[in-house]
């Protein structure tokens, strides 16, 4: 259980809005941020240093609201919970409420306002390249979503070269894994994963087929997802080398949520192998 530093509506003259005339006269908005972290440590000592400074956060709410203008008090919320996340790192979780009781609707009301909650989650993704430069693809796709707001590239494994999988006659592989931090619940990050797969020209026309840029999601946090767009953890995993030998050398011990066998216990017992050790 986490503890929260609440600053509620903190009144704040902006230009946001869908309308001309609402960028250019301004109005009040009202945020609230529920920051929650664990500051036992900053109680027990007293120390301002190991909590969130509310006065300076206060600040920092105050210049993003004002630095920046966003049609939707949807875009307000999402950016600032981000911000907010990627500014303070012992926040783990967030909760933004943006208010706008001036809002241009012809009728009355008390307010209206939009909430969002955005966490840090951790996902690891499993990479796979056949098709052009791999290695610069993947480097550069890696650049790509790590420079998403939504997304921190924690740690890389090395990029192994392995044989195909699954039976068509294709090139070797190059494939290697990531741990990610990420704000995105696991559809959005499947999605996002997915424009980055197209951005570097992804095409699907044979099954298991050769591809320029391959990126599965391997673990969700502790999360098991099984349905027809996404199944985590990744349904064929246990039977990958050249998934688990990457995984390993970033998460050996984390213990895989239905198995129950670590990932180093899941690298082990691979049968078929198809990475190339020289
Ligand atoms: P495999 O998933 O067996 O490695 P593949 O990577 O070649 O095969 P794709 O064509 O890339 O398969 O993906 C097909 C669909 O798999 C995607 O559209 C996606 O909806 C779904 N999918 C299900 N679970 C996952 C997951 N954990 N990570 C990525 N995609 C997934
Ligand atoms: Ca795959
Ligand atoms: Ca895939």
């Amino acid at each position: 259980m986490l503890d929260n530093i609440y600053i509620e509506d903190l009144k704040i003259f902006a230009r946001h809005g869908y309308f001309d005339f609402e960028k250019e006269n301004g109005q009040f908005f009202y945020v609230s941020a529920k920051l929650y972290l664990d500051f036992q440590k900053a109680g027990r000592t007293d120390n301002l240093d190991l909590t969130v400074d509310y006065s300076k956060a206060c600040e920092y709410i105050t210049k993003f609201m004002t630095d920046n203008i966003y049609d939707t008090i949807e875009a307000v919320s999402e950016k600032l919970a981000e911000s907010l996340l990627n500014k303070y790192p012992s926040v783990m979780e967030v909760e933004v409420r943006i208010s706008k009781p001036e809002a241009p609707v012809d009728a009355t009301f008390k307010n209206i306002s939009v909430t969002s909650r955005r966490k840090r989650h951790t996902a690891y993704i499993a990479l796979g390249s056949n098709e052009g430069d791999s290695l610069k693809i993947i480097e550069d796709a890696l650049k790509d979503i790590d420079q998403d707001s939504s997304c921190k590239l924690i740690k890389q494994s090395t990029i192994m070269r392995s044989t195909p999988y699954g039976g068509v006659e294709q090139n070797i592989f190059y494939n290697g894994a990531i741990v990610l931090e990420t704000y995105l619940e696991p559809y959005n990050l499947l999605e996002f994963l997915q424009t980055i797969e197209a951005k570097y020209k992804r095409k699907r026309d044979i099954h298991w087929g050769p591809r320029t840029l391959d990126l599965d999601i391997i673990f969700y946090d502790n999360e098991i997802i099984d349905d027809e767009k996404l199944t985590v953890p990744h349904p064929d995993m246990a039977k990958r080398d050249f998934v688990l030998e990457p995984l390993r050398e970033l998460a050996g011990y984390y213990r895989h949520p239905i198995l129950r066998k670590t990932v180093n216990e899941l690298a082990d017992a691979v049968g078929e192998k198809h990475i190339i050790r020289k």
